[in-house]
């Protein structure tokens, strides 16, 4: 039975969703058959419970809980997985690309001695190690990268580039985890800032109304928050709006934006560039408004509407009330 170790970030006593998103990556990693076990490990202060919830999406769930580990602290969150990983001796360790997962996985890629796969969008086994691939270029290029070998690889994968599932439903067991005594903490706790007013997570969202330069002003916004509201959508946006501070960055999808996985993406006045698209995984219901019929978008896009912006969001919202039977 081949182990994978997923590490499962949290903040505030709730999980964050990569560690599902990572759970569900690790089981596309196990041997021909399919056979794998895959181990959660919870680092922190007073997190046994939120650890315990966690047995139907890991087989294994391993919680260090010390007031020593109250702070992320990539140094001794290395030197705890380093010690886990000689015991268990996985075939790969995944790691969120979070700030926190780039605290650790370096420290702790060189305490394992094993090879580092940096901001992973996919991963798989290959007949003779493992195999991933990142942008590179602000997105332009997917660069696939290998290293060969029996195990001790370790991959930090770039949230919302993988899909959660369903849990597969396992009983998994809980392990306390010793944490040294004299482990002491690296890092001094200063302040925690909090999110920009207005910001909001657009990387889980199913339904996803997005809107470009084309929108030309600020006040027209208006018809696409409406327009949203109606099919119980959320708003996204290009970078040219994000740098007219129209939206804040949290509404920004691209390569240097957020990725994010919806079942319908709809693009409004937006060109396609790659930097734009990019952020886009999955395969969603791509639909596209642009007066352009040159625009890029309409080569990615399953269905495009031709026109003016200004003229066809306000009737599809109307079409979409009537359909709905909403006033
Ligand atoms: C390093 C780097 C990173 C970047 N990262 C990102 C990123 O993460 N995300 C991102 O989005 N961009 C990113 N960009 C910018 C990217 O290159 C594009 O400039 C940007 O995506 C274009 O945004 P847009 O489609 O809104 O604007 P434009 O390219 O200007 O397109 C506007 C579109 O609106 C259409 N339009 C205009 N008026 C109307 C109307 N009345 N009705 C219908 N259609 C209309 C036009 O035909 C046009 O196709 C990045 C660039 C660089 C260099």
């Amino acid at each position: 039975m081949r182990k994978i170790l997923v590490l499962v970030e949290h903040s505030g006593g709730v999980v964050d969703d990569s560690a599902y998103e990572l759970a569900a990556a690790a089981r596309n990693l196990g041997e021909a058959g399919g056979d794998v076990s895959v181990g959660g490990v919870v680092l922190g202060n007073d997190v046994t419970d939120l650890a315990a919830g966690l047995g139907a999406w890991f087989e294994n769930v391993y919680v260090f809980d010390s007031p020593r580990l109250q702070v992320p602290d990539g140094v001794a969150g290395a030197e705890l997985l380093a010690g886990l990983i000689e015991q268990e001796q996985p075939f790969a360790t995944l790691i969120p690309h979070t700030n926190t997962g780039m605290d650790l996985a370096p420290a702790l890629a060189v305490r394992a001695g094993s090879p580092l796969f940096a901001d992973c969008i996919a991963l798989e086994t290959t007949p003779d190690g493992l195999s991933g691939v990142r942008t590179r270029y602000g997105g332009k290029v997917h660069a696939r990268i290998s290293a060969t070998g029996d195990g001790g690889f370790m991959a930090t994968m770039r949230p919302g580039s993988f899909d959660t599932g369903e849990a597969p439903g396992s009983d998994g067991a809980l392990h306390t985890m010793e944490v040294p005594g004299d482990l002491a903490p690296q890092r001094r706790f200063v302040e925690t800032v909090a999110p920009e007013p207005g910001a909001v997570d657009i990387s889980q969202a199913e339904v996803l109304v997005a809107v470009g330069r084309g929108i030309d002003e600020e006040e027209h916004l208006e018809i696409i928050r409406s327009l949203a509201d109606v099919m119980g959508a959320d708003i996204a946006c290009t970078r040219p709006v994000v740098d007219k501070g129209w939206l804040s960055k949290s509404y920004q999808i691209g390569t240097s934006g957020v990725s994010v996985k919806p079942k319908v993406y709809i693009a409004i006045g937006i060109s396609g560039s790659y930097q734009h698209i990019g952020g886009i995984k999955g395969a969603p219901y791509i639909a596209a408004i642009n007066k352009d019929p040159a625009a890029p978008i309409f080569g990615v896009a399953d269905v495009g509407i031709v026109g003016d912006l200004f003229d066809i969001v306000p009737l599809l919202e109307q079409q979409i009330r009537e359909v709905k039977g909403v006033g």
